[in-house]
């Protein structure tokens, strides 16, 4: 499960303040890069890894390799033309001939971009197909510069594909009432394959497990297909579907484990490559609960199917890779947090059912992000607790991360963008925000992350996707309510997390601002919420505001609408409120209490507060969305191979990095069918 960022500028960094007036940038690193569509591009240091050994910094190359060599995995997952179309877009942006200054190649080149960001033809983060802004014509005459031999496909079925507007419109739909698998374009289930038949097929393999106490993650690994009329999974595993690419990762794997700090490390490497040879989820489970005791050494990573939200019914996972290693002095924050796990739990408003008797295992860090991949790359997760299985977190725990070094660029990139000027109420309120913001999202991920997806439990005998395609919104809003209750806690002030009683106000403030309104800039005019991350904050959010009794509002002044808090406490005890009804509903499995929920407070948009939002937002011409260029590694080698450094270069161009990243890490054919 990951904290995808929400950044819309309201971070604005303490740095700003008087009290941090010292704290000023003395090197010229460029957190800002190219601005195109709705996209801002940004670039990440890798603060600390130089302090690290020798054989640490070979260990993070290696662990790169192996997250960058799955990127042809999402692109496929994401759709099943996708590696076509990105072949057939890159060589016309390579070898046109024509003129690169018309408006049709500039409106190539951004549709380009954005495919690369989204790994595909679909939005990243709303799933709607993009629409060029260049003619079919432009494109039939462009191919033309373009060698036969680079594009050895049936070119004419992607036009529809690219231009269609009712080809495969959405990757993943979530619209109540449709069939959620025939209509969402994202590659997890064959041409033909219903919701009915896809929910009945795993339905009756849940029902067939010898160990239900155990249940492996039915279905994660697998694209579900129909073969003459007969449902079959095609399971993703070295020699199986993108075996390719997999055979890729596990050449990397072997050699990280030549490197690896300790034994544990190497157990946990090896389990990973034996479950990526055998696509056995048994085996994932195995090498889930080998990698959560994995805790002594200080390089980490992420490789495998992991991310269950682009699959409309929320059970195969695509795939991502990262690469990390920890922040030894910000890890002091969330030690502090997990070791109070168990005290935080006994004192959650949730009904005492549905607690955990025994929070165990719970490991929070924070770390430094050395290379993202597949789903975390270019847009990212600032948060990231794992593994997702119910059974593994209970009896073995998990491991949670807040990934420091992303935060601090989001919050360098932003600052003096005028987003609070224009959306926060009042000074007040915007000193408030600047005093203390940072510190209370850094801290709200933690709670979310190392706290609140750790705790409660599910009732015995209730099946862990009983709540469908709700599932993730729920999940996400039973972590976000968790933090918000606690970060109001006299106790965080007892722990020297925040430094007085006063400072939750900002995270308060900033989150109802978010979820009524400003969190709608990432909508297009007339479409509802979909993302399930969003849906959570707008339930939230939403659900406090009709149950305020004045405690928030929203008030007009000028002609613009602000949110008004009245009375912070009673905000608190609203959010305590809907949480242990969140829990119940999570722990009972009560699909119809999750629809309720969601479909009244977290989907609809008010389409007149949206125009003013919208334009609002327009004026001060930021982009919604940003998304990171990765660090290049360059390593050295003595004559006999042996790698004798390793260094970081940073400043590579986008463009330059997706076209390189599609020649050493094209792992896959161009048809995965
Ligand atoms: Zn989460």
């Amino acid at each position: 499960m990951n904290l995808k960022h929400l950044y819309t500028g309201m971070l604005i960094t303490a740095a700003l303040a008087t009290s941090c007036g010292t704290q000023q940038e003395t090197t010229d690193f460029e957190y800002n890069d190219e601005r195109f569509a709705d996209l801002q591009m940004l670039r990440y240091k890798v603060e600390g890894f130089e302090d690290l050994s020798l054989r640490q910094k070979t260990l993070v190359y290696y662990l790169s390799q192996a997250a960058l060599s799955g990127r042809d995995i999402l692109w496929d997952q994401n759709g099943r033309y996708n590696l076509r179309i990105r072949q057939l877009l890159e060589s016309v942006y390579t070898d046109y001939q024509g003129d690169r200054e018309s408006e049709d190649f500039k409106n190539f080149v951004i549709y380009l971009k954005r495919v690369w960001f989204s790994n595909g033809i679909h939005h990243h983060y709303g799933c709607e197909k993009f629409q060029p802004a260049f003619s079919e014509a432009f494109l039939r005459t462009a191919i033309k510069d373009v060698a036969p031999e680079k594009l050895p496909f049936d070119i004419e079925e992607l036009f529809p594909v690219i231009f269609d507007p009712t080809v495969m419109p959405k990757r993943t739909n979530q619209a109540d009432g449709e069939d959620l698998v025939l209509t969402s374009a994202a590659n997890y289930y064959g041409p033909g394959v219903t919701q009915a038949e896809a929910e009945d097929f795993y339905l009756k393999m849940k029902e067939a497990d010898p160990d239900p106490e155990h249940p492996i993650m039915f279905g994660m690994n697998s694209r579900l297909v129909k073969e003459n009329g007969v449902l079959t999974e095609k399971v993703w595993r070295s020699g199986g579907l993108y075996g390719a690419a997999i055979d890729r990762i596990i050449f990397w794997l072997e050699k990280a484990k030549t490197v690896a700090e300790n034994d544990k490390q190497v157990a946990v490497i090896d389990k990973l490559i034996e479950y990526y040879r055998t696509g056995d989820l048994k085996t994932f489970d195995a090498y889930s609960i080998l990698w959560v005791e994995d805790t002594d050494g200080d390089v980490d990573f992420t490789n495998g199917f992991t991310e269950s939200y682009g699959d409309p019914l929320g059970m195969k996972a695509s795939w991502e890779g990262y690469a990390n290693f920890k922040d030894k002095a910000a890890t002091e924050r969330t030690e502090k947090l997990s070791a109070s796990a168990q005290w935080f739990e006994d004192h959650s408003p949730v009904d005492a059912r549905f607690k955990k008797q025994n929070c165990k295992g719970i490991t929070a860090k924070v770390i430094v992000a050395a290379i993202l991949g597949g789903d975390l790359y270019p847009s990212t997760a600032i948060g990231i607790n794992l593994p997702n299985s119910n059974w593994v977190r209970a009896e073995h725990g998990s491991k949670s991360v807040t990934i420091g070094n992303l935060t601090d660029a989001y919050n360098k990139a932003a600052r003096g963008n005028g987003f609070q000027e224009e959306f926060v109420i009042d000074q007040a309120t915007r000193d408030l925000i600047r005093e203390y913001g940072d510190v209370c999202d850094d801290l709200h991920t933690d709670l979310h992350e190392c706290l609140g997806h750790g705790s409660g439990k599910l009732l015995p005998g209730v099946d862990a996707d009983s709540l469908k395609a709700y599932g993730s919104a729920i999940e996400e809003a039973r972590a976000d309510l968790f933090g918000l209750y606690y970060i109001a806690d006299p106790k965080l002030v007892e722990l020297g997390l925040t430094p007085n009683d006063e400072a939750y106000k900002s995270q308060y403030y900033t989150y109802m601002m978010n979820g009524l309104m400003t969190q709608l800039v990432r909508i297009e005019p007339g479409n509802t919420i979909e993302e399930a991350h969003m849906r959570n904050r707008a339930l939230i959010a939403h659900w406090v505001l009709d149950h305020a009794e004045g405690a928030v509002e929203l008030i007009k002044r000028d002609g613009k609408t602000y949110v008004q808090i009245n009375d912070y406490a009673a905000l608190r005890t609203l959010f305590g409120e809907l949480l242990a009804e969140i829990q119940r509903v999570k722990s009972e499995g009560d699909f119809e209490g999750a629809r309720r929920l969601i479909e009244a407070y977290g989907v609809k948009v008010d389409p007149e507060l949206h125009k003013e939002v919208l334009a609002r937002y327009k004026a001060l011409d930021l982009a919604p969305y940003k998304g990171f260029i990765n660090p290049e590694y360059v390593v050295t080698e003595d004559k006999d191979g042996h790698i004798t450094d390793v260094q970081i270069r940073y400043g590579e161009a986008y463009d330059h990095q997706m076209l390189r990243y599609s020649q050493e890490y094209k792992t896959l054919p161009l048809i995965n069918d």
